[in-house]
């Protein structure tokens, strides 16, 4: 793999200059795989929040981006999209480094945040038209859809360079100005990314990084006057907390939020491609994904076969250092979050459920690993099949009948993702259309075209981004009504005596 080099030390980017904090306060960034400080990273907080704020307000109000044509606004997106491929190695190197995600997965990443910039530049020139309503020979109405204003984006440090360019993209794309608050566990590609902004020549203001922590400077974000909406993607008590703090200011917002997806195999599944599903869909990534299947629901007739398939491949899992190109799975994000995860699995031992686990290499020891994991004897109603663990540990249960399946699947708080295996297409449909999720995958893993939107339902989110919604998202609809005839209008005042 080759390497590249790092940032001793990432600046925010505010008004198109690189800066410290005010309090010229840093925090470590740690490497996942040793635990060794990578670099260090300028800690902001209300101070430079208000100046991103403040220039990001001034950019949209006389700046010239919203003035300039569409054309010339996205030839930006491209040229952004140009430079992360470019760069692309690198970005890959950089995430892996900082997340401890497997080189081999953060590849097709960098290449995917292009594809963002690309896709969101195309649907702005195909969506940004009204619609317009005649009434007789009267008046007309029309549609404009104009930018929203500043945006405040608060990403995740699980896929974090792919998760910012799907928020930055489309804030920009539509006319928006913006600041990013990316994970305070993953600024590296955060930092890439504002180079390339920079490098792509955006007027300064319209795209902004601040760096710091979720109490500090995403709070001063989230209650910031002058900041309309809120695109968020992480757990769900911070969306919770972050709608309450937006209140006084009624942001607008869209919460991409935790899962504890449901993967349900029928007996007349294709047992191998469920299998291999079943097993990526959970392992990949670290298991670090909101997507994840972390809950099986394999029917009865099917469940020794399948689960004694999935225990032989448990310990053919490559687990390893995250630069290795035949690693399938890395170290966790940080310590804190391996402790969390750990915890989890002592929660299921005391729960009754049975505990196994894949091998860590001896090479790994001071890396933040935590080995595949399969749990066993596990009901519903423990916390280990209702809670989201967020590593790479499935929770295996079983199921007779269809109906069975459903309850079992929809008898959970969240509701991001499902996968259903089945060979019988009538039930294929019942199933995932019976299952209160925002996305379903029949005989598939988790594959979409961008067009989509991506979303969840209960617990794990409201709205929708991806695809023409997040069109909607961005974008004020305004609408205008012309007189074209003489329609009367009431006299008031008028009246005779
Ligand atoms: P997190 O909620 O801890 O942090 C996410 C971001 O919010 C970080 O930038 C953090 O600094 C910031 N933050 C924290 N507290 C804040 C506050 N009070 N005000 C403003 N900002 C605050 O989540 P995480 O641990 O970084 O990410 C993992 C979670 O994200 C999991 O629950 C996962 O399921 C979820 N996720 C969801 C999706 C989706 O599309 N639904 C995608 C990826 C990750």
């Amino acid at each position: 793999m080759k390497s590249f080099t790092h940032p001793e030390h990432v600046q925010h980017y505010i008004n198109g200059q690189f800066m410290e904090s005010a309090s010229g306060k840093r925090f470590d960034n740690l490497n996942p795989f040793t635990n060794q400080v990578i670099n260090t990273v300028a800690e902001g907080d209300k101070e430079e929040i208000d100046r991103a704020v403040k220039a990001a307000r001034e950019a949209f109000d006389r700046g010239p981006w919203r003035t300039m044509s569409v054309n010339e606004r996205l030839s930006y997106l491209y040229k952004i999209a140009d430079l992360i491929d470019q760069a692309s190695d690198e970005i890959a190197y950089l995430e892996s480094l900082d997340t401890g995600l497997p080189i081999k997965q953060t590849q097709k990443q960098a290449a995917r945040a292009a594809e963002n910039f690309r896709f969101y530049a195309e649907m702005v020139k195909a969506r940004l038209h009204g619609d317009a309503y005649q009434k007789d020979g009267d008046f007309i109405n029309y549609t404009i859809h104009k930018p929203v204003g500043v945006a405040g984006l608060i990403t995740p440090w699980n896929a974090p360079f792919m998760l910012e360019t799907w928020k930055v993209a489309p804030a920009l794309a539509t006319g928006n100005t913006c600041i990013l608050k990316p994970a305070e566990w993953s600024p590296l590609t955060a930092h890439k990314l504002a180079q390339i902004v920079d490098e792509a020549g955006l007027p300064p203001g319209v795209c902004n990084v601040v760096h710091g922590f979720g109490e500090t400077a995403g709070a001063s974000l989230v209650a910031h006057p002058d900041v309309q909406l809120i695109s968020f993607t992480g757990e769900t008590v911070t969306g919770s907390e972050i709608m309450k703090n937006g209140a006084d200011t009624l942001k607008r917002y869209s919460m991409e939020l935790g899962g504890k997806s449901p993967i349900i195999v029928f007996e007349d599944a294709d047992f191998e491609r469920a299998l291999d599903a079943c097993i990526f869909g959970i392992f990949s990534f670290n298991g670090e994904r909101c997507t994840a299947n972390s809950r099986l629901f394999v029917q009865s007739s099917l469940k020794e076969k399948f689960v004694n398939a999935l225990l032989e491949r448990l310990p053919h899992i490559v687990v390893g250092d995250p630069m290795d190109p035949n690693t399938e799975v890395g170290p966790l994000i940080h310590p804190v979050h391996r402790q969390r995860v750990l915890e989890y699995l002592t929660i299921a031992r005391s729960e009754g459920a049975e505990v196994v686990g894949g091998h860590v290499p001896e090479a790994c020891r001071e890396g933040n690993f935590v080995p595949p994991t399969v749990l066993l004897n596990v009901t519903n109603d423990m916390r280990v099949a209702q809670e989201e663990i967020f590593g790479p540990v499935l929770a295996v249960m079983s199921f007779d009948t269809e109906e069975e399946a459903i309850r079992l699947a929809n008898d959970v708080k969240y509701g991001l993702a499902s996968y259903v295996w089945t060979n019988d297409l009538k039930r294929a449909h019942r199933v995932a259309q019976s299952i209160e999720a925002g996305m379903t995958w029949i005989n598939s893993h988790n594959v979409r075209d961008l067009r989509i939107p991506f979303g969840g339902a209960k617990y794990s989110g409201i709205g929708r981004e991806g695809g023409y919604y997040a069109f909607e998202f961005y974008t004020e609809t305004q609408v205008i009504h012309v007189a074209i005839g003489d329609t009367p209008i009431p006299k008031f005042g008028k009246a005779k005596a």
